[in-house]
Formats: structure tokens, sequence, C-alpha cells
């Protein structure tokens, strides 16, 4: 018999890509514009010219032998050296190359880190709202996610919930700011917190990682500032994607960054080339690592996501529903108009609204709009949403 937890990943689809396979079919028979498809988080602005460009350049005045060669296992050196010193500009945190390993982007960052660190049975506390591959990549990686449900209302971390749920097998703490599904940035205070509680467990002899899963860092609006966590906790790594800020998620581009000043960094990273290796996440693509020294810390047009943030939330307020304040990914985190937020999801489809249920997410009662769509898209579902909210009575 062939692997059953393998078969099973394999041939039940996630609540969010069920949705998109409906909203396909869906368009087919009544017309795309009569869709209102807000279920995926897939960029829908242009990378910024200087991708464009830079690969241009490569590809015409590159070495094609080198290009599209084999780099590194941990990936291309000077990549990893203009990685760190970007990090290094902005978070004066005294990292080098050898503290950044490239990666196929956040979800190979998040399953390498998680197979570098856990042992049988460890423990991972993440706060809901979560990304739901989460659990899918601890328990492959021998681990158990252990959910915390972030304050209610503004879904910060609940310091006191975590620190409930440490037990001697909690081996790392993964948090995701901005985070996706609800939109909220943790505040420097709710880190520092944090912190505080994870620096009280090393004190007593446990030393419980932070990860921080960070493919929204630029998405953020109105100047709120995302705080680095390596600048609060020395048992931190980073795990980041271009596959948002530079609009990029197709190419598989991202890394892992361990904090230098961790007292065993050494061996962390030696574990995350390890890890990297027994999971074949060797070797990033190679002409995208190439562009990074480039492009980083340019950002596609984000502004169209904010004005998208600012239409759809004013409007949705105005129709009476309850709306999570939004700094920052692209997503609005709003609250069903039943308690049943399946139900509602599927209510809202009657009006050809498509919405994430929030319970995949591991909260009751909320619904995920994705606003990275056309600005013409929004206005034209502003209708439908009024009608959905009227149809409960607002
Ligand atoms: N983490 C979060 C919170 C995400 O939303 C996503 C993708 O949507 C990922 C990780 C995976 O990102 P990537 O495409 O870089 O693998």
């Amino acid at each position: 018999m062939i692997n059953q937890k393998s078969v099973q990943l394999g041939s039940v689809r996630s609540v969010i890509r069920e949705l998109f396979e409906y909203g396909k079919a869906r368009k087919a028979q009544i017309g795309e514009e009569n869709v209102f498809d807000f279920s995926l988080g897939n960029p829908s602005v242009a990378p910024p010219a200087e991708v464009e460009n830079a690969l241009v350049d490569i590809l015409t005045h590159g070495d094609p032998v080198a290009v599209h060669g084999y780099t590194s296992a941990q990936g291309d050196a000077s990549v990893r050296a203009a990685v760190a010193d970007y990090i290094n500009a902005n978070f004066s945190v005294g990292i080098g190359a050898d503290n950044i390993y490239m990666t196929c982007g956040a979800a190979a960052s998040l399953c390498i880190i998680l197979n570098a660190l856990l042992n049988e049975g460890d423990e991972v506390i993440t706060i809901a709202p979560y990304f739901p591959e989460y659990k899918v990549f601890t328990e492959h990686a021998r681990g158990k996610l252990v959910p915390v449900q972030g304050s209610e209302g503004t879904f910060q971390p609940d310091i006191a919930a975590i620190k409930g749920a440490i037990t001697p097998h909690t081996k790392a703490v993964l948090i995701n700011s901005p985070n996706n599904p609800s939109g909220v940035v943790y505040t420097e205070e709710s880190i520092k917190q944090l912190c505080k509680a994870l620096q009280e467990c090393k004190d007593n002899g446990q030393t419980i990682y932070l990860i921080s899963d960070e493919p929204y860092r630029e998405l953020v609006f109105g100047g709120v500032k995302v705080p680095y966590i390596m600048n609060y906790y020395a048992d931190s790594i980073v795990c980041y994607s271009f596959s948002k800020s530079l609009s990029l998620p197709g190419e598989r581009i991202g890394y892992i960054a361990v904090n230098p000043a961790m007292g065993n960094a050494g061996e962390v990273y030696a574990a995350v080339c390890g890890a990297g290796r027994a999971l074949g996440y060797v070797c990033a693509p190679s002409l995208f690592q190439l562009i990074i020294p480039r492009v980083i810390g340019k950002t596609s047009d984000i502004s169209v996501y904010e004005r998208n943030r600012d239409v759809l939330s004013a409007a949705l307020q105005s129709y009476g529903y309850e709306v999570v304040k939004p700094d920052g990914a692209f997503y609005l985190f709003v609250k069903s108009l039943e308690p049943d937020s399946d139900a509602f999801a599927e209510r809202a489809k009657e009006h050809e609204i498509l919405i994430v249920s929030a319970k995949s997410f591991g909260v009751e009662g909320y619904v995920r709009i994705s606003y990275c769509v056309s600005p013409d898209m929004i206005s034209r579902s502003l209708p439908a949403f009024k009608a959905l909210a009227e149809s409960y009575g607002k």
C-alpha cells in the first residue's frame, strides 16, 4: 500500500482551491464579468519594470551556461550576500551570506525550517487565523501544530493564551504578519510581549524558536511598520518570499534568514542545509536568484491594493458589515452575517460573490475577501455585496 496520508492530501483540495475551481466553472456558464471572484491570493498587478529589465539584461549579456546552471545548494554566494546586505541596511542585524538560504518561496522556506528544527512529536504554536498549509507542513515535519486564537476583534497575538499553550514539547512559535487571512499587522507591543514570554522560557532552560513567515512584509498601508523579529529575539528565523512583493508567485523564489545572534546559529543553518538537501529543495531557480541583487527592495505597484482596500472596506462598512482593521497584505477579514461562516459563504455564492469561510483558517464567524483583483471588479461587485447584506436585513 502506498502512503495513504499523501493520497489523502493529494485527493482533497483545499477549501480555497475548491472555491477557485467552482469560480472557473461558473465563469464558463455565466460569463467572466458576472462572477466576483475574491478567492485566491494571486497578485493582480504586474511585477515592477526592474524585474523585466534585469531578466532581459541577464539573458542578453549573461553566460547562458552559468545563468541556467546549478548554483550552490544554499544559493549563489553573491545573491546571498546581496540579501544579507539588504537586511543589514534596513534592520541592522549583522547578518552574513552564510545565514541565508535561497528557497522556492515561503512554502519551501517553511518546510525546510520545520524539518530543520523539529523532532518527532514537537509542537509548533501558531496564532489563529493562520495559513492552512501550516498544518500540512508541520505534520510532514513530524510535528504537531497547536493553533492559539488571536485576540477577538483585533486578531493580535493573545500572549496569555500563548503562554498557556506552551508545553515541554513546544519547539517553535510560527507567526505571519501582515497576516493572511486577517490583513492584521502585529504591533511592536505584541511582538515585544511575545518575545518576552519566549525569553522567559529560554531563561528557564527551554529554547523556543520564533519563525516569522513574511511574504507580505512590504504590503502595508498608511505608514504602518512591521517589526523585524531579529531585533527583538535571538532565537528567530525569517522565512521570506518575493511572491507577493514582486508579483512573482509562479517563479518560486524566497529565502530563509537565520538570526546570527542565535547561540547555535551555525548549527541551525547546518540543519537548514540538511533539511533542504533531504527535501530536494536545493539550488532555488537560478535565473530568479540572479535578478534578486538588482531588484531587492523594489515592489510592484501596491497603491492598487491600497485603493482596493479603501474602496471595499468603506463600502462594506456602509452596508452594515463589520471589517477587521486592514493594515496590510491584500485580504479583508469580515464578520460573517450569520454565525456559521460556511453557510454565509454559500449564501454569497447566490450573489455570485466568491469569498472564503475562515473556518479553514482556524477561526469561526469570519470570511476572507482577497482584494488582489482589478479595481473594476471591486466596483462592479459592490451592488452584490449590498444585496447580500440586505438579504440579512441590514
Ligand atoms: N505563507 C503565507 C501566509 C501565504 O499566504 C503564502 C501564499 O499565499 C505562503 C506562505 C506561500 O508563499 P509562496 O508562494 O512564496 O510559497
